[in-house]
């Protein structure tokens, strides 16, 4: 900000002491500063030392001439402005005058209030421009200001670890970030934006995720989509995106976050590996244990009841329930390795069904259950699969409905062909599920503690399992449950 126009001086300059000390009188009396000066060189040197915004300036005086002065002072400072004081016989002196630069002119003698006027319009005048000087300095400043913002926002998006692009509403490309380009493998200087996201990306999941975030479908609050991808043997990435909204909550277009979860992936695979392989040296001593229990028990078998007795059936339990555990690990590596259908064969879902219903029949049948099988009066088709996976599937499924129904509760199992795909209904009329663990019963060792469950033995990883089993059948599972009535699970497999 410059000083204001106020607080310079108003520099008179005449070789004739009248006009000088008549000129500085009226100026004083108007509130102004004033200096004087008798010849030119002299109003030159104040002018080198102080703050001067306005000049009276005699064209007539011995030495440097006012002509000579008004074109040092024009060379020197183009804002301080030049009233010219003259007599009436160089007026035209005074036109030449104007010509080079001054201001205004002023014919001696004057009236004060001449003098007034003339002053008062050059005040108004230096008032203005410093205003619009001023003015243009502060857009300046506004100007840099956003551009400063602008690189530091860049700035900081350039140096984020995590890979970011973002789109337009139709899916164009209209920013990435260095960490992008080199998790997806692009040179980082010869990228160019513009192009569509697929031009860049070479999954048609994320490019389909990116596609339905730009165009609107999915909300700005709430989950955050994700999407995990491997753009290249061994590299695995984790996307996350939101739409970005306009003034009017429309949709402007998406940001996506990639995250390299690589060394994740790599973690959570030796992690695997150690429990699938701690699981496998478990198996067979526990087992040899598990039958030298129940050989032993089988001798007691004729003794009455007492305390040895009942140790050993407590011990023959837990290590049923520790076998039954390594089996369900082994089983949950081997899906999460991707060995499920190592050997697809073709599997007659309605016999399948009838057989696992029938072994499974004992069971309910020992708890006063009834479990029915309902099979639709046209042949189900035969599904080309592993049939040890379907028979876990739904093995599963039908087991839980069992143990968590009440003794004399209802199950039913229903499959029908609809839309090219197998649907298979699991209902009963037992505990039920609370809606807030709907979700989590699909996370590997969660169980529901309540009343009801508390003595039944299990390891919170058969629905894990199912899960595991159908994404790799490209299947799906939901539940739909009411505590206190029942529960039904909708297995549906595509044919
Ligand atoms: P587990 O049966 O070994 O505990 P699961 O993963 O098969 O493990 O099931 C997880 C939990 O889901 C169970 O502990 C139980 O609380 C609940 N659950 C599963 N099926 C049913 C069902 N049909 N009715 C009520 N609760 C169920």
């Amino acid at each position: 900000m410059k000083n204001k126009p106020e607080t310079a001086y108003v520099l008179v300059v005449d070789d004739e002491e009248g006009i000088r000390s008549g000129a500085e009188r009226i100026l004083n009396r108007m509130g102004l500063k004033v200096l004087t000066a008798a010849r030119g060189n002299e109003a030159l040197d104040i002018m080198e030392r102080e703050d001067v915004s306005l000049v009276l300036l005699d064209l007539k005086m011995p030495g440097l001439d006012g002509m000579q002065v008004l074109k040092r002072i024009r060379e020197s400072d183009q804002n301080i402005l030049v009233i010219i004081i003259t007599g009436y016989a160089t007026v035209e002196t005074a036109i030449e005058a104007m010509k080079q630069g001054a201001y205004d002119f002023i014919a001696k003698p004057f009236e004060p209030d001449h003098l007034r006027i003339v002053v008062n319009r050059a005040r108004e005048k230096i008032r203005l421009t410093f205003e619009a000087e001023n003015l243009e300095l502060e857009r300046k400043r506004t100007l840099s200001d956003l551009g400063t913002e602008k690189s530091r926002v860049r700035t900081i998006i350039e140096s984020l670890p995590n890979g970011i692009v973002v789109t337009n509403s139709s899916g164009q490309v209209a920013l990435m970030n260095p960490a992008f380009l080199r998790h997806i493998g692009f040179d980082t200087l010869s990228c160019i934006t513009g192009e569509q996201i697929s031009h860049y990306v070479k999954d048609d999941g994320f490019c389909r995720l990116v596609m339905e975030i730009s165009q609107g479908s999915h909300p700005a609050v709430g989950d955050v989509p994700t999407y995990e991808f491997s753009p290249a043997e061994g590299k695995f990435l984790m996307a996350r995106g939101r739409p970005v909204l306009g003034d009017e909550n429309e949709c402007l277009g998406a940001v996506i976050a990639v995250e390299d979860i690589t060394a994740l992936k790599l973690l959570d695979r030796l992690k695997s590996e150690f429990v699938a392989k701690v699981s496998h040296e478990l198996r067979s001593p526990l087992s040899t244990i598990h039958e030298q229990i129940a050989l032993v028990l089988k001798d007691m078998a004729g003794e009455e009841s007492n305390d040895e007795k009942l140790i050993l059936a407590r011990a023959k339990e837990k290590t049923g329930g520790l076998i039954s555990l390594i089996g369900d690990l082994l089983d949950l590596s081997r899906i999460e390795a991707g060995a499920v259908c190592h050997e697809p064969k073709p599997v007659n879902i309605d016999i399948l069904l009838k057989n696992i219903v029938d072994f499974l029949g004992t069971r309910a049948k020992s708890r006063q259950q009834t479990l029915t099988l309902e099979l639709p009066d046209y042949p189900l088709p035969s599904l080309t699969t592993d049939p040890m996976a379907l028979e876990s599937i739904f093995g599963n499924i039908i087991t839980n409905a069992i143990n968590y129904t009440q003794n004399g509760g209802k199950i039913s199992v229903k499959a029908v062909l609809a839309d090219n795909k197998l649907i298979i209904k699991v209902k009963d009329n037992g505990f039920g599920i609370e809606q807030a663990y709907i979700d989590k019963i699909f996370d590997k060792f969660f169980r529901v503690k309540n009343e009801k469950t508390r003595l039944i033995t299990g390891t919170g990883l058969g629905l894990p399992i199912v899960k595991g089993l159908l994404k790799d059948l490209g299947g799906s599972i939901a539940v739909e449950s009411t505590p206190g009535s029942g529960s039904v699970f909708t297995i549906s497999i595509p044919v």
